[in-house]
C-alpha cells in the first residue's frame, strides 16, 4: 500500500519517458499459404504495387474484388525472397510481414530497414 502511494508520488514528480508503442500486426489474412510471409487481414487500401514486383508470389482474392492481397506462394530461391522483399518495400501500408523468420532472413530484412515487419517471437 505504502509502496504503492510511493510510487505514484514518484511518477508525480519525476517525468517518466515516454512508454514506446508497440506495433501489434493484425492476424494473417486466411487466404496466405502457410510460411515466413503473410499480409496481415484487413490492412488492405488496394495499392495493388507488388503486381510490379511479385506478381507470382501475391495475389488477389480470387472473388475478382480487387479488396485484399496474399501471399499465394513462399519464396524459395534467393532471387524470389528479393522480391517479396522489394514487394514489402513498396507496399503502401506496411501490410506484408514476416514471422518465425529464418535468421538469416531476419538479419536480411533489418539490413533492409524493414525489422519493423518481422513480428516478435
Ligand atoms: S500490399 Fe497491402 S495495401 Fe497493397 S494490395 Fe496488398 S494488402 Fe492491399
Amino acid at each position: 500500500m505504502i509502496g504503492a502511494l510511493l510510487d505514484k508520488l514518484l511518477r508525480w514528480f519525476i517525468p517518466q519517458a515516454p512508454t514506446p508503442q508497440i506495433y501489434t500486426p493484425a492476424p494473417p489474412h486466411p487466404a496466405n499459404v502457410p510460411g515466413t510471409f503473410y499480409v496481415e487481414d484487413g490492412c488492405c487500401i488496394s495499392c495493388g504495387v507488388w503486381e510490379d514486383v511479385a506478381p507470382d508470389l501475391l495475389a488477389w482474392l480470387p472473388d475478382g474484388s480487387y479488396s485484399h492481397c496474399y501471399v499465394a506462394r513462399q519464396p524459395e530461391m534467393d532471387e524470389e525472397l528479393t522480391r517479396m522483399i522489394d514487394a514489402m518495400h513498396v507496399g503502401e501500408v506496411d501490410c506484408i510481414r514476416a514471422r518465425n523468420c529464418r535468421a538469416d532472413w531476419a538479419e536480411r530484412l533489418r539490413a533492409e530497414g524493414l525489422g519493423h515487419q518481422i513480428d516478435p517471437d
